[in-house]
């Protein structure tokens, strides 16, 4: 819990219960949460909470660069603890955001096409290894279903 204060400290943020408890969610799970995923953990710790207040607490870390927004499924925004530059990936089917670590020689050099590059946001969309496994696990049950339901003769 220290540590979380420290945080704060450094940024000139008043260190409010309410705010040490998500930076702690943050520190907790690597996720790239949304304001609901936040409130639904919090919410136990603090049944006073709202989700405006979340609201205004994440805006302020984002003002003083303590987490990114990222809008990368286009209907929310997710907020990412770590704000050095990385891609991320989009799982279409749980939705989870994962850190993809590659590095872009265009980012390195800090220009493109002459243009100076201050940010870099790249990410990809598709399936998850983890929902991959669960596909697999899936057809394989399927299919020993049908064996076991097939007529014997
Ligand atoms: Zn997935
Ligand atoms: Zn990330």
């Amino acid at each position: 819990m220290k540590k979380i204060k420290e945080i704060l400290d450094q940024t000139n943020i008043k260190p409010t219960y309410e705010r040490l408890r998500i930076i702690k969610y943050f520190e907790e799970n690597n996720n790239h949460p949304t304001i609901n995923m936040i409130y639904k953990e919090v919410v136990k710790d603090i049944p006073t909470i709202s989700k405006t207040t979340i609201y205004n607490a994440l805006n302020l870390f984002v003002q003083k660069g303590l987490v990114l927004p990222l809008v990368i499924t286009g209907t929310e925004v997710r907020y990412d603890r770590n704000t050095k530059p990385h891609h991320h990936f989009l799982c279409e089917k749980c939705r989870k955001i994962y850190d993809i670590n590659i590095e872009c020689p265009y980012f390195k050099k800090g220009y493109v096409d002459g243009h100076k590059i201050t940010e870099l946001h790249g990410y990809f969309k598709g399936t998850c290894k983890e929902c991959l496994k669960k596909e697999s696990n899936f057809t394989l049950s399927v299919r020993l279903q049908k064996r076991v339901g097939e007529p014997t003769r």
